[in-house]
């Protein structure tokens, strides 16, 4: 689960990072009183699950309330990378020389918590680890010790931290690592850190992202599991507990089984369609599953047509054809075309139940994804 910004800041400003003043606002009016608050110049920061924010418009500064103003009716309500923004973070701008890069991320290679320190901080990391290695500095923390004060001091150094700042930045560094460890994080980072007017050490974004699986034991983070979702279709997915995924393209995809699925969506690229998503309705699924699936992908805005890919085993095929009959019957008109490939167990009286006035039976998967992406094209004239 990735926390928002503004969640991550808090929890870091917690711990003693320091952070600049700040107020999520919601509306213009918000905006308005944070800046009155803060004092100008201020900063407005999109709050979505959106890398380098700044480059696509997402972050803009302003010195009065006139660019703040227009800031704000710009900012809210655009659509990021697929995604609108609702709420905005209004900071304190920060004046800074160096952007540095400090954070705490799991090596999945090494079974192992890395710590990463850069002086090229600012921009996004992997884009400094393939241009310029050197400039990257990292240490493997061994979880059953911790990361050791001198290891902590031992990257800052490697990574060329002005000397002044070195201890600082070390103790930041620590700091992330007990949030890491303190929260079940697989990811905390401050990108960039900046040193203010006062040479004091400043986190101006914040990223925390916790392992699901740990949320059991994480009440309080788990309690901004909902906030923390973008929109209506993540937290469907939360509710009805399917594993899904956005993409960006327009053909919906549903089928039972995860390798099915990312056939699909393979397949869909292949022919030159773009998914909308990844959904797995799952061994075993029932009628009703497949109902609150076909709900899902409706109210995705970006779905133009929908590929339904069934291979009847432990759901049968009757029992998938019923749950598509059964969801559609509620429609006085199906909001979406609907491609079903239906193979496997029962696969023949599932094929004889389908209604096919309201969806498009394809024997094999290529015709079904040729014949949905066909479709799309058709919705889009
Ligand atoms: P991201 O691009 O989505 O990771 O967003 P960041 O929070 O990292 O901000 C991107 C860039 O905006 C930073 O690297 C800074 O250069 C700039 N920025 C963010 N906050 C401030 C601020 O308070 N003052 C100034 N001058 N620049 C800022
Ligand atoms: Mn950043």
């Amino acid at each position: 689960m990735r926390l928002h910004e503004y969640q991550a800041k808090e929890v870091f400003a917690d711990a003693g990072i320091r952070t600049p003043e700040s107020v999520v606002a919601t509306s213009v009016e918000e905006v308005l009183k944070a800046g009155w608050k803060i004092g100008y110049p201020i900063v407005l920061k999109a709050q979505v699950h959106v890398g380098g924010r700044g480059k696509v418009g997402g972050i803009k500064l302003a010195v009065d309330e006139v660019e703040s103003a227009d800031a704000a009716s710009n900012i809210l309500g655009m659509d990021l990378k697929g995604y609108t923004v609702r709420k905005v973070l209004v900071e304190d701008a920060v004046d800074f020389q160096n952007e540095l890069y400090v954070g705490v991320t799991l090596d999945r290679n090494e079974n192992k918590p890395v710590a990463i320190v850069s002086e090229k901080g600012g921009v996004d990391i992997e884009g400094v680890a393939d241009e310029t290695p050197e400039a990257i500095a990292r240490e493997h923390v061994d979880p059953s010790f911790g990361l050791h004060p001198y290891q902590a001091r031992e990257v800052v150094y490697d990574a060329g931290i002005p000397e002044e700042k070195a201890l600082g930045v070390a103790d930041i560094l620590h700091t992330l690592y007990e949030i890491w460890t303190k929260t079940d994080a697989t990811e905390t980072e401050v990108n960039p850190l900046v040193i203010n007017e006062q040479g004091d050490l400043v986190a101006l974004d914040g990223v925390l992202n916790v392992d699901e699986n740990a949320l059991y034991r994480q009440p309080e983070l788990a309690e901004l599991e909902e906030e923390s979702y973008e929109d209506e279709l993540e937290r469907k997915a939360i509710e009805y507990d399917f594993d899904y995924v956005r993409l960006d393209g327009n053909v919906g995809i549903i089928g039972n089984g995860a390798g099915l699925v990312m056939t699909t969506l393979d397949m869909v690229q292949y022919y030159g369609g773009a998914p909308a998503n990844f959904l797995d309705v799952g061994g075993g699924a029932k009628a009703d599953r497949i109902a609150d699936a076909l709900d899902m992908v409706f109210t995705d805005p970006n779905v133009d047509a929908i590929l339904f890919n069934i291979f009847g085993g432990i759901t049968r095929g009757d029992e998938a054809a019923k749950g598509i009959n059964g969801a559609l019957e509620k429609f006085d008109e199906i909001p979406k075309p609907i491609v079903v490939r239906l193979t496997g167990l029962n696969a023949d009286v599932g094929r004889e139940i389908l209604n096919e006035e309201l969806v498009t039976m394809e024997e094999s998967l290529e015709d079904a994804v040729k014949r949905v992406i066909e479709i799309c094209e058709e919705e889009k004239l």
